[in-house]
């Protein structure tokens, strides 16, 4: 599978329960890639993503691991990068979104914008990815559509665009209206979505008489539309001023096909990347690739530890030796895993837009560059606002050594923040997160890894502030606040609530208080 074929590299972003799973296995059942649906969505009691493309895997057989799965569609080759959700919704699940090229918004036309969908809007508005927008679970009742028209221009500030506008509303799905053909696309049920949805495309005329009142109201919608500056373009679709949109039913599997076709017609392919000192890395030049991802093997016998990167020059080849930027050491590859293949040592070759996995990388962290060649260093991922703070102590005071050196190696590998001040001290920093999660991680390598067990309690802090060293005497013994500091010298005030956050602000326009990167 692995070959040069033209890549586009995305993500889907969307709250738990919009249909992410489902949409996953629809797409790759229309790439071919798998013969009938049924084992994500068909079992009761969800969990995580990444444990249902495992299932998925052992399932079915087909390429996927926990960061990527990878399928050929009309000639292409297409990366759909994992982004962690429910219980696993973390730091992580903001950094894969400096891997992809592209978003697909996967909105529940019940509830439209909700939270986390937000969330990991903002990021791609702050990265420039551009965001194709999904109205999912249009087969059940719902939101109106021109309603979902508007909550997007006022949530995400995008101007919708939508490419196919619903024939019938929420509940009653006839099919869409191809508004730059104009055709009707049927809508057909095929029984539980178990079979590949056929599409029946037919011209305005042959609309069936009894879905004639309904059309006409979509085209009358969709005149609309055009009048309100609501057509598809793809230069401000890529400046991330308009969203395309499309309905679908992803139980249905209708518009799926519709939304490969957009992701190949309109999504961005892999392109250059500037690097820290903005020298640019064009996709033909040599390899290079960055660190996106680290995971740990949660079991303690192996001390195994996955490095995913996000390839974004030149070809990869399975045994290359390539050059860690931050270190300057040569860094084998003969471990290194094409991670998208169950037969991994059947893969050799990896490129710009894929995503590769380093097996056994304790060199490697999240947003290292390793290349060949020319050196290059790309930006580092940022970091992200938490909302989960504890304060983390050794639970044996005795090995306060170990403690120290894995909080720090925690810190560095990007697993938690660590955030210290003066009145905390040392023997107790403060560990914050963008999911519990990561404090789970935390414990367990501190217990298994670094032979330091700890202690963790709870701060009643949710929302963090970026200030600066003038803030944080300001802000000193305020109610409701702290500030600290993080190991990069920034200093975060961390609020009680919302309302404080705002209220401190307020107050005191001559203290910097800014948000951080996907914070509310
Ligand atoms: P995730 O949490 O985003 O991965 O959501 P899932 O894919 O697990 O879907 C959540 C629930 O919504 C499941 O019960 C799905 O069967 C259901 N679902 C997903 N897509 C659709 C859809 O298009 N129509 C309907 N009616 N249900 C859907």
């Amino acid at each position: 599978m692995s070959d040069n074929r033209p890549r586009r590299t995305f993500a889907v972003i969307s709250h738990p329960d919009a249909g992410k799973s489902t949409i996953t296995e629809a797409l790759a059942l229309h790439a071919r890639v798998i013969t009938e649906a049924g084992a994500v969505h068909g079992k009761g009691g969800r969990r995580a993503t990444v444990s249902d493309w495992m299932d998925m895997e052992k399932a079915r057989g087909i390429s996927i691991t926990s960061a990527a799965l990878q399928f050929v569609y009309r000639d292409h080759v297409i990366n759909l990068v994992d982004t962690p959700g429910h219980s696993d919704f973390s730091e992580d699940t903001y950094r894969v979104l400096s891997a992809v090229d592209s978003a697909v918004m996967l909105v529940d036309a019940g509830k439209g914008l909700e939270p986390q969908t937000l969330k990991l809007f903002r990021v791609c508005a702050l990265r420039g990815i551009p965001v194709i927008t999904v109205i999912n679970k249009w087969d059940r009742p719902g939101l109106a559509a021109l309603e979902l028209m508007d909550l997007i221009e006022q949530q995400i500030k995008l101007r919708p665009t939508p490419l196919t506008w619903p024939v019938g509303e929420a509940g009653d799905f006839r099919g869409v209206l191809d508004r730059r053909t104009g055709e009707f696309v049927k809508y057909t049920r095929t029984a539980g979505g178990a079979t590949r949805a056929p599409e029946l495309r037919m011209s305005a005329d042959d609309v069936p008489e009894v879905d004639a009142d309904v059309w006409a109201a979509a085209v009358e919608e969709h005149e609309l539309l055009s009048l309100d500056d609501k057509d598809h373009d793809q230069e401000t679709f890529l400046a991330g001023v308009t969203t395309p949109v499309m309905f679908a039913s992803a139980l249905q599997n209708f518009g799926v096909a519709q939304l490969l076709d957009l992701l190949l017609d309109l999504a961005p392919a892999p392109s250059t990347i500037d690097g820290v000192d903005g020298t640019p890395r064009h996709v033909a030049d040599d390899f290079s690739a960055f660190v996106f991802k680290v995971q740990s093997g949660m079991n303690a016998a192996h001390r195994d530890r996955m490095a995913y990167a996000r390839i974004v020059s030149g070809e990869f080849e399975r045994g290359m030796v390539v050059t860690h930027a931050s270190t300057g050491r040569p860094f084998a590859t003969k471990y290194a895993q094409a991670v998208f293949g169950r037969e991994v040592t059947s893969i050799e070759q990896a490129y710009p837009g894929d995503i590769i996995g380093f097996v056994n990388a304790q060199a490697l962290r999240v947003g290292d560059t390793v290349y060949v060649g020319e050196p290059i260093e790309f930006p580092p991922v940022p970091t992200f606002a938490p909302e989960h703070f504890m304060t983390a102590t050794a639970a044996d005071i005795g090995r306060f050594k170990q403690f120290r050196r894995g909080i720090e190696q925690l810190d560095q590998e990007g697993v938690v923040q660590v955030l210290r001040s003066d009145l905390r001290g040392d023997q107790s920093p403060v560990l914050a997160a963008v999911g519990p999660m990561q404090f789970e991680v935390v414990q367990e390598r501190m217990t298994n890894e670094f032979n330091s067990p700890i202690r963790l309690s709870s701060l009643d802090y949710k929302v963090a502030r970026r200030t600066d060293a003038d803030g944080a005497l300001a802000l000193r013994g305020g109610r409701g606040v702290e500030v600290l500091q993080r190991s990069d010298g920034t200093y975060l005030a961390i609020f009680t609530d919302q309302w404080r956050a705002g209220a401190t602000a307020r107050d005191n326009p001559e203290i910097m208080l800014e948000p951080l990167p996907a914070g509310g």
